[in-house]
Formats: C-alpha cells, sequence, structure tokens
C-alpha cells in the first residue's frame, strides 16, 4: 500500500492505473477509522478494481475550533487498518499542501445546503464541497462512496457531481450501526462511558419515529413528538433537531405519506435528528418507513 501526501503525486498515480484498464473506487475520510469506513471501503472495492482512502481533518468544514482540535487523528492505526483492508493508497494531504497561503477558491452548493443541517451550521457544506472538489481533482476516481449517516452531505455532493460535470458515480452506503442501534461515528470515542450508554436514546428515538409513522393519521409533527419524548426522558441528551424530510429535496414535510417526484418515481419520508451529549454532536437519520 502507497501513503502519499502529494496531489500531483496522487493524480499521476490515478493517471497510470487509469491508462492500464483500471477502475478506481474512492472513499474520502477524516480518519479514526471505524467499521462503518471499512463497509464503505468494502463497498468499492467490490466495485471497482483499486481503491483510495483519503483521510484528512478538513479545517474548512468545522464551525467550532474546539471540534476541530479535539477531532481524534489516530493517523498510524488508520493507515494500519487501510492496508489490512486492502486499500491499494492511503492519500492523507497535510493542511499546507490543501490551503496554502494564495488559496482563494470555493466550491459554492446549492439549495440542499440550505435545509436540515445548513442554517445552524454556516459554511459547513461550502468547506465540504470545496474539499471534495479538491480530493476528486487529486484522487480521479470512477466512483466515490459516501455513507447515508451524513444523508445531506451524500446529497450534495451527488448535485456537485452532476452539477460541475465531474462524470464520477457518487454511491450512498447504508448507516453502519453498533449491536444496540448506534451509528458508528469517530465522535463516539469522546463520549464518557455514562454518554455513551445514553446515546442509545438516538436510534431508539429514530424507532419510535418509524412506529408513530405507521399509525392511522400520523403526521410529521405526531411522529417527531415521538421522537423528542424519547430524547426528553434521557437527562444527558439535549435535542437540537428532529426533522420529517423529503429524501430528494431536503425539504421539511407536514405530512409521512409517500412522495412522488416529478419523474413519477416514488421515495419515501425520512427523519433525521441532532443531539448533544455534554460537548459531543451526535446525527442520524432513518427511513420512517423501512426495515
Ligand atoms: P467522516 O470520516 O466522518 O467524514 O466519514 C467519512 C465517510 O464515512 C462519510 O461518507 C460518512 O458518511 C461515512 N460514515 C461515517 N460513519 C458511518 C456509518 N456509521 N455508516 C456508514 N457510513 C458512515
Amino acid at each position: 500500500m502507497l501513503t502519499l501526501t502529494d496531489p500531483a503525486e496522487m493524480r499521476a498515480w490515478s493517471r497510470a492505473h487509469t491508462r492500464s484498464g483500471r477502475t478506481i473506487g474512492f472513499v474520502p475520510t477524516m480518519g479514526a477509522l471505524h467499521t462503518g469506513h471499512l463497509a464503505l471501503i468494502a463497498d468499492a472495492q467490490r466495485r471497482c478494481d483499486e481503491v483510495v482512502v483519503s483521510i484528512f481533518v478538513n479545517p474548512l468544514q468545522f464551525n467550532e475550533a474546539a471540534d476541530f482540535d479535539s477531532y481524534p487523528r489516530p493517523i498510524d492505526a488508520d493507515v494500519a487498518a487501510c492496508e489490512s483492508a486492502g486499500v491499494a493508497v492511503v492519500y492523507a494531504p497535510t493542511a499546507r499542501t490543501m490551503y496554502p497561503e494564495r488559496f482563494q477558491t470555493r466550491v459554492v452548493p446549492g439549495a440542499l445546503a440550505e435545509q436540515m443541517e445548513g442554517p445552524g451550521r454556516p459554511g459547513h457544506f461550502e468547506g465540504v464541497v470545496t474539499v471534495v472538489a479538491k480530493l476528486f481533482g487529486a484522487v480521479r476516481p470512477d466512483a466515490a462512496i459516501f455513507g447515508q449517516k451524513d444523508f445531506q452531505q451524500l446529497a450534495i455532493i451527488t448535485a456537485m457531481s452532476a452539477d460541475l460535470d465531474l462524470g464520477i458515480e457518487i454511491i450512498g452506503h447504508p448507516i453502519v450501526r453498533e449491536d444496540d442501534g448506534l451509528a458508528l461515528s469517530s465522535r463516539n470515542v469522546r463520549l464518557t462511558a455514562d454518554q455513551r450508554d445514553a446515546a442509545r436514546c438516538v436510534p431508539r428515538s429514530l424507532d419510535a419515529a418509524c412506529e408513530a409513522a405507521a399509525r392511522d393519521e400520523a403526521t410529521a409533527g405526531s411522529v417527531t413528538a415521538a421522537a423528542l419524548r424519547v430524547i426528553e426522558d434521557e437527562p444527558l441528551a439535549r435535542l437540537e433537531y428532529s426533522t420529517v424530510f423529503d429524501p430528494g429535496t431536503l425539504a421539511e414535510l407536514d405530512a409521512v405519506t409517500r412522495l412522488t417526484a416529478p419523474d413519477g418515481s416514488h421515495a419515501r419520508p425520512r427523519i433525521a435528528t441532532a443531539v448533544w451529549f455534554g460537548d459531543v454532536r451526535l446525527i442520524d437519520n432513518r427511513d420512517l418507513f423501512g426495515s
């Protein structure tokens, strides 16, 4: 396995492999790799001949300096995990390489970034799409895999790839969870033992929302109220939001019935939530009518 830090070297590797007819799958990460990331890597390996994993904690997408500083960075363990997973290249550029002194260009996402997480995290998605565009420029993959855990991010990057004619297939991978239902996240390691126990209320609140959605006369209000009750019962948890949304437009919904897109396809509403445990913020989402 190669570890590269320079975009020109990354591009040269990619070009050589593409020329020899190999397809390249890409999994962008901020490191502190867990089973969720490994599932994305395995998905990329099933689809493509070679897999590149990037590890870069992107300062542009953090709203709080403290969150950026405390983000876990176990780089040696991450490189070892990629090596045993059969990754071809770890691309781990430095912040200075990514954002040199005269760096000035940003990619601006559209309406999808104004929904859900958008208002509470100004500039976050601009930081995300800018770094992903840069990573795509260095890695030049055929396909890139993103987790549905960050559902809004996946939607925004899918739009960017289409809108900017990048020709990169964007694939969404289902959320990988712990046995008790908590979605895997690099931030989970920052929870105290008590907070980790309490965090089970997040997936349980989504379960309660799904049960409420299955009832006759369910509305988005009754569904989010069911989720809220579960979070309120947990003293260590503080709800930031819980929203029923259209998975196509990410717009907040009042009704919880099946949706018909302009192309005639059907989609099922989802619920998304953000919950705080001390200074750790966890997000999760679920198809309201999924299994
Ligand atoms: P991160 O390192 O947190 O930026 O995540 C890198 C990628 O892994 C993103 O596409 C995330 O959506 C995805 N990811 C993180 N946690 C999970 C999870 N529990 N299940 C599926 N994908 C995940």
